[in-house]
């Protein structure tokens, strides 16, 4: 029953579903010590300058903080080498990729991107009333091709996640460049960068290699993942300013609070600082595909601070047998699961746990 006369796009409209936490699988499989694998976040706390500047905002949350984000614009800006003119910031990056919906897809308008991939685009896209085109991929990889030969004239937007979430493998900006010259200049095409910092720098920047050349191309990053900030909501884009403007007028009042805002200019700050941190996230990855090679289980290119395991329709029980030893993943029915890198006790638990579920 619905109170209210909701929109049928709502009421069809599947609830996000994020990963779960840990003690909720103590709780449900009546066990302790669990540890949470499931959203990709980053095992380390945030830099201790990044703690003290979310302390100090903390005596200032009377006042509403900057709508704008303008000291934190003009930092990302000088950050990444662009005017300030070129940069907003949102609610994760996940907020403004419901205000780049809001901006672009009217009722009926079609949205095109690989799938799987991140579970966020067909709710935004659903949301505004468009159509969702989801392209399969080849294996786990984009068939950017395919993507190009889906564009229609209804066609508004594309979504790249490079690195892809779940699968973790990315697409060069050469590969995006490509796909961008073959489509029409008013289709805008979002390059969703959430695992930057973790990718091989040979796949490129798209802020510097396309977004000169191509109006079209946005850029999505975000504070969450490797700055370890996932939960105080602080993403950022980096587009064509007249693409900002319109961002801009869908900006949800204050949503970047205070806090969010002093963190993110902090990390900025010490960025070099969280470097090892990454480079040891990457090192751990590494060494969880060579384990799971070891145990003959294949795992695609990963780019991102997780490992993609296609386990098919093993997938559920498989899932289920690790939870129940404490290590809560994330499950796609059917084709396979998400383990995010943690820590090096973590991810040795995880490597046990699994071992253990295949053998059983
Ligand atoms: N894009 C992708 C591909 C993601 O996986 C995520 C996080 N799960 C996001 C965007 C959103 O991250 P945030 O909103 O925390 O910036």
């Amino acid at each position: 029953m619905s109170i209210g006369r909701v929109r049928p796009t709502i009421t069809s409209l599947p609830a996000y579903r994020p990963g779960k936490a840990a003690e909720q699988a103590e709780q449900e499989h009546n066990i302790d010590n669990a540890i949470k694998l499931a959203s990709n976040e980053n095992p380390f706390p945030p830099h201790p300058a990044v703690v003290e500047a979310i302390t100090n905002a903390a005596a200032t949350v009377n006042r509403y903080p900057d709508h704008l984000a303008l000291s934190l614009r003009a930092k990302i800006g000088a950050w990444v080498g662009v005017d300030a003119e070129a940069v907003t910031v949102g609610t994760g990056s996940v907020g403004l990729l419901r205000q780049l919906a809001m901006v672009y897809i009217d009722p009926g308008d079609e949205a095109v991107y690989p799938w799987i991939s991140f579970e966020a685009y067909p709710i935004a896209v659903t949301t505004m009333g468009g159509v969702s085109v989801q392209v399969p991929l080849d294996g786990s990889q984009f068939d950017l091709n395919a993507v190009g030969a889906a564009v229609t004239d209804r066609t508004k937007m594309i979504f790249l996640a490079t690195p892809n979430n779940p699968t973790g493998t990315a697409v060069t900006t050469t590969e995006i460049g490509d796909l961008v010259r073959e489509i029409p200049d008013d289709v805008i095409v979002v390059v969703d960068e959430a695992y930057r910092e973790f990718v091989d720098p040979s796949y490129g920047d798209p802020v510097q290699d396309l977004l000169p050349h191509h109006p079209n191309v946005v850029v999505l990053r975000t504070f969450s993942k490797a700055y370890g900030l996932a939960g105080l909501r602080s993403g950022y884009m980096v587009a064509h300013p007249d693409v900002i403007v319109d961002v801009d007028k869908t900006l949800l009042p204050f949503t970047n609070n205070q806090a969010a805002q002093a963190a993110a200019i902090a990390a900025i700050d010490v960025a070099d600082a969280y470097q090892p941190r990454v480079q040891e996230i990457r090192q751990e990855r590494g060494r969880m595909v060579a384990a799971l090679a070891e145990m003959g289980v294949e795992v695609p290119d990963a780019q991102a601070n997780f490992v993609w395991i296609p386990l098919g329709d093993a997938t559920d029980d498989i899932y289920l047998n690790v939870e129940k030893q404490g290590v809560v993943t994330r499950p796609f029915s059917g084709v396979g699961m998400r383990v995010t890198i943690g820590t090096t006790d973590e991810n040795d638990r995880f490597l046990k746990a699994f071992a253990a579920a295949v053998n059983a």
